[in-house]
């Protein structure tokens, strides 16, 4: 499994990561901001446990966030 954490508030809406990894972002309509998909909120920070298969792809959206404020961490 891995762990993905989203630091929402900082986000600027470029839509990298959900062009890179669709299955698990979106674009809000509301904020502009993006949306880490079936992602809990704590204290602004938003994390999912998700399955491997989604590592590369959210380390590849991890590593073109301008901001970076995607986290990617393998956990068991
Ligand atoms: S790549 Fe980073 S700044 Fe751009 S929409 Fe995604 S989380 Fe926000």
């Amino acid at each position: 499994m891995i762990r993905i954490t989203h630091q929402r508030e900082k986000c600027i809406g470029c839509n990298y990561c959900v062009e890179i990894a669709y299955d698990r972002w979106r674009m809000s309509k509301k904020d502009g901001k993006c949306t880490l998909i079936e992602g809990k909120n704590k204290k602004g920070f938003y994390t999912a446990v998700v399955g491997d298969d989604e590592y590369i792809a959210n380390v590849n959206a991890a590593k073109a966030c301008p901001v970076k404020i995607i986290k990617v961490e393998k956990v068991k």
